[in-house]
């Protein structure tokens, strides 16, 4: 066995080991690690694809980061709410086609009434459902009350990125308002491990700014946070951001820019892969927006979990988190047959009406 086979079966990798794999851009070693992440899937979550029906339900946001396409400031965005009726509709819809789980997903609000409506529609679905339908929320940091209050009403799992675990990158790519802390994202996923949470959490992949030890160290954020469920994609140019407006300036969006971002964001899926092991890792849309196999990929290089888009057609325009978002035009019922195929495509199945929790949360109850 040559030095980089036994690199890609070593039990205990370092932080430079982590640093040689994202690092790799030839072609045939970037072929045995992928193969070598998805054995390591394989082994240790099935070839078995869950998905987590995303209904993107609003756009309203009181946070403003300077890389995303709904941040407060861009007044581009036409603001929506999808009614609670038709998000019972599309939750009602992701069921009878026997998706395991949703996402509910939306821009950050803090209010009281927001709360109350969270924990309201989190016990309509689960009683839809007949309590079958897993819940992950993504809507942002808030206190740990309103995430107890959100959990007791049966919402099972919590999607927070960190983005960057660097403090100094979050700086960089955020107000420096008093309102996007990086110390207070960190407490966020704290919070909901002691409430009971599956957590997930993740970052952006190819931010300017951000190097390959930045990456490694995110990996090891993962570790450290003992994270059951990983959400990471690159990250994708917004023209009407600051970020987006400084990366289009430097010249930094060319299609080589774009497929660095996306072998890096598919790295990053492998290493995590062969470093965590058991945890659930999403392949996220991002990759697809770089790619049109993005997802594929994805799912070839580890990943276990996909996230069609069920959102209301007439709304997915105005939830345009960055440019060239994939199945915008697409109807739930296209995103479904879709996916399928793709699955199909890797030699994977799709794991029907099961919530496909996270073997590393499972194993710790
Ligand atoms: N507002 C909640 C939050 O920020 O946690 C949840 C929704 S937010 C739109 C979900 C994720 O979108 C963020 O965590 C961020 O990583 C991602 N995102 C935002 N802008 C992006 C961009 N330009 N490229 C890739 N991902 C982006
Ligand atoms: Fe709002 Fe989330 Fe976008 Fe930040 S990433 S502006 S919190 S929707």
């Amino acid at each position: 066995m040559n030095g980089f086979s036994q690199l890609l079966k070593k039990q205990h990798m370092t932080r430079n080991d982590l640093i040689e794999l994202l690092r790799l851009t030839d072609t045939e070693q970037l072929q045995q690690l992928y193969e070598a992440a998805y054995a390591v899937k394989a082994d240790c979550v099935g070839r078995v694809v869950y998905y987590r029906g995303l209904i993107e339900f609003s756009n309203r946001c009181i946070k403003n980061c300077c890389y995303c396409g709904i941040r407060r400031d861009n007044h581009e965005v036409e603001r929506f709410d999808t009614e609670r009726e038709d998000i019972l509709a599309m939750a009602q819809w992701a069921y009878e086609n026997r998706y395991g789980s949703l996402t509910l997903q939306s821009g950050e609000r803090q209010d009281a009434d927001f709360a109350a409506y969270i924990e309201q529609l989190v016990r309509d679905i689960k009683t839809m459902s007949h309590g079958e339908l897993g819940i992950t929320l993504c809507v942002g940091e808030q206190k740990e009350d309103t995430y107890r209050r959100w959990f007791e009403a049966g919402a099972h799992r919590y999607l927070l990125r960190i983005e960057s675990s660097n403090p100094e990158l979050y700086k960089q790519l955020h107000p420096q308002d008093g309102h996007h802390e990086w110390a207070v994202r960190k407490s966020c996923l704290e919070s909901l491990h002691r409430i009971g949470y599956q957590v997930g959490t993740g970052d952006m992949i190819g931010l300017p700014g951000q190097t390959i030890e930045d990456l490694a160290d995110d990996i090891l954020f993962y570790r450290d946070m003992d994270i059951d469920m990983i959400g990471m994609g690159p990250y994708v140019v917004h023209h009407n951001t600051p970020v987006g407006k400084h990366v289009l300036t430097a010249g930094g969006d060319s299609p080589q820019c774009k497929s660095r971002r996306l072998t890096l964001g598919l790295n990053m899926i492998a290493v995590t892969r062969l470093f965590l092991r058991d945890v659930n890792i999403a392949a996220t849309t991002a990759l697809q927006a770089l790619h049109p196999l993005g997802r594929e990929l994805g799912l070839k290089a580890g990943a276990n979990v996909l996230m069609p888009i069920v959102t209301l057609p007439k709304f997915r325009s105005q939830y345009l988190l960055y440019d060239n978002k994939p199945c915008v035009e697409d109807s739930p019922e296209q995103c479904r047959h879709c996916l399928e195929g793709r699955v199909a495509s890797v030699g994977d199945t799709v794991g029907f009406e099961k919530w496909g929790d996270s073997p590393h949360f499972s194993k710790k109850k």
